[in-house]
């Protein structure tokens, strides 16, 4: 049996593949620690490089929860069909992202919500530190 390119058969097992991989990753980043230094720039150097792991778990689990919804999507049928506006998802869009959720015009709107809201986070960081 053949499948046509943009089968959701074939996304299944790229996405099933994507998320192991994750769950791996996110995993072993389990154990991220706050080490004490006595060296100052020893701090910061590790303060920096867990902001930095902490930022890529984020990024991990948020992406690891878009294949997770894009698996679901592939059982009930509605996969390839942007959640917001239920227009088709281009499968050019498809082939590069496969867990987008969102077509590329709803995407390119969440994503300037999205930095506006991270701006104002690291503003309020900020004043608390
Ligand atoms: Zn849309």
């Amino acid at each position: 049996m053949t499948t046509a390119p943009g089968d959701p058969r074939e996304f299944k097992k790229l996405l099933d593949r994507k998320e192991a991989e994750l769950s791996r990753s996110l995993q072993k980043r389990d154990g991220i620690t706050i080490e004490k230094s006595p060296d100052q720039m020893d701090e910061i150097q590790s303060a920096s490089e867990r902001d930095l792991a902490i930022r890529n778990v984020d990024r991990e689990s948020t992406l690891l929860r878009d294949v997770r919804a894009a698996l679901l999507r592939i059982e009930d049928g509605s996969f390839g069909t942007c959640i917001q506006c239920e227009w088709a998802i281009s499968p050019k869009r498809l082939a590069a992202v496969p867990w987008a959720p969102l077509c590329i015009e709803c995407q390119e709107a969440a994503d300037r919500d999205k930095y506006e809201a991270t701006e104002s986070l690291i503003d309020s960081l900020v004043k608390v530190a």
